[in-house]
């Protein structure tokens, strides 16, 4: 799920248990490196609290832990001369000091550290560090156990922050610098008027819409290897195995890859479904902003879309049981998903019955309070 912190946005990047794996890997190492000797691991505050715990935690043999911290004098322009190291009060003579930095990038807090340790007669200094960006590293100085090569991007997590945002997420977060783009599935049960709605909402927001059951009628109608393959389950008001729908979906976002933000119609109608749309929004650098559900009575709908039937030409609107076929698929799969963007607190409900103006503001309501 894509984040705020302040005023930038940033998209997942690397996962907990990746993070977790690239630790345990450097305590393997390292412990295998020193073999019996105590070392001294010196975190370098505050960004490496994370990463020094769960390392010490898991190192398999006796050690010390101390921090130190880079402290920037107040009352000067440049920042990067005026950081200095404070906090090192242990006697390191004769020691093994591994110091662990949560994150290497220019490298220069690696001028500090060896600045601060020049005149410390160590037995050994090693630098350990969990991140580091070669694009951007450049000093001289040794690194001597790297967890995880990453791209000269800023990001945030595990103890790295954003303007004091961000230290506390589990994960880390890669700052996303793509345009951003307004993303709604518009959802409710067939007959809800998400159709016509999708109309307006499109010229008033300049949205790309996607009504998966109208790229499958024009599929059909166009007899292609999809819309032959779908029309069994669209007549008698089944939903079309997930695998297609989901393939199809991607392919027309892939459609309008400069778009502003989409308008998802009758996508997703299964939890399977939701997921997949998560990722191809994280794909695009960008995330489903609403799920905005027309809530409507199953008396008006079935009513509504026989009406609709006598013009629309759809079979599936012709057929009393097939419209009750297709509400019954709404409620058994597609409904739980009112949960799934509940959860992320995503989810708008809005009174569907009214006149279609009156339907639209109510939407427009929504969204212009999502930013
Ligand atoms: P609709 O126009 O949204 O009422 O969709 C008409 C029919 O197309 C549905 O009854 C399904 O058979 C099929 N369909 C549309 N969207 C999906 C979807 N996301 N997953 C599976 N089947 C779908």
């Amino acid at each position: 799920m894509i984040i705020k912190l302040h005023d930038l946005y940033f998209k997942p990047f690397i996962t907990a248990q990746e993070i977790d794996d690239a630790v345990s890997r450097m305590v393997n190492q390292i412990a295998e490196d020193l073999g019996d000797e105590i070392p001294v691991f010196i975190g370098i505050l505050n960004g490496s609290f994370m990463f020094v715990s769960d390392f010490v935690k898991k190192y398999p043999k006796p050690c010390e832990v101390t921090f130190i911290k880079l402290a920037s004098y107040e009352g000067v322009k440049s920042t990067e001369d005026i950081q200095r190291l404070i906090g090192l009060t242990q006697d390191l003579s004769d020691r093994t000091v591994v110091v662990l930095e949560d994150i290497i990038d220019t490298g220069g807090t690696m001028y500090e550290i060896h600045r601060i340790f020049k005149n410390q007669s160590t037995k050994n200094l090693k630098i350990a560090t969990l991140f580091y960006k070669p694009e951007a590293y450049k000093k001289d100085y040794k690194l001597h156990y790297i967890g995880i090569e990453i791209p000269n991007k800023f990001i945030v997590g595990y103890g790295l922050d954003y303007d004091g945002l961000g230290r506390d997420l589990p994960e880390v977060y890669q700052i996303k610098t793509t345009q951003y783009m307004t993303n709604l599935v518009l959802f409710g049960p067939p007959g809800a008027g998400k159709g016509t709605q999708a109309e307006f909402l499109k010229q008033k927001y300049n949205l790309v819409h996607i009504s998966t059951g109208d790229v499958f009628r024009y599929n059909i109608k166009n007899e292609t290897a999809l819309g032959k393959l779908a029309k069994s389950f669209i007549d008698r008001g089944a939903l079309v195995p997930d695998e297609v729908t989901i393939n199809m979906l991607a392919a027309e976002v892939e459609k309008n890859s400069g778009a502003n933000g989409f308008i998802f119609d009758g996508f997703p109608r299964t939890d399977a479904q939701a997921k997949a749309l998560d990722n191809l929004m994280i794909s695009k650098d960008s995330q489903i902003n609403a799920m905005i559900a027309l809530e409507v009575d199953d008396q008006v709908l079935v009513g509504r879309l026989l009406e609709r039937g006598k013009t629309s030409g759809r079979p599936d609107d012709a057929d009393e049981s097939i419209i009750k076929n297709r509400i019954k698929e709404y409620y058994n799969k597609t409904a739980i998903l009112k949960e799934y963007y509940a959860a992320q607190d995503k989810y708008y409900g809005v009174d569907g019955v009214g006149t279609i103006e009156a339907i639209t503001q109510r939407l427009a309501g929504v969204i212009d309070n999502l930013k």
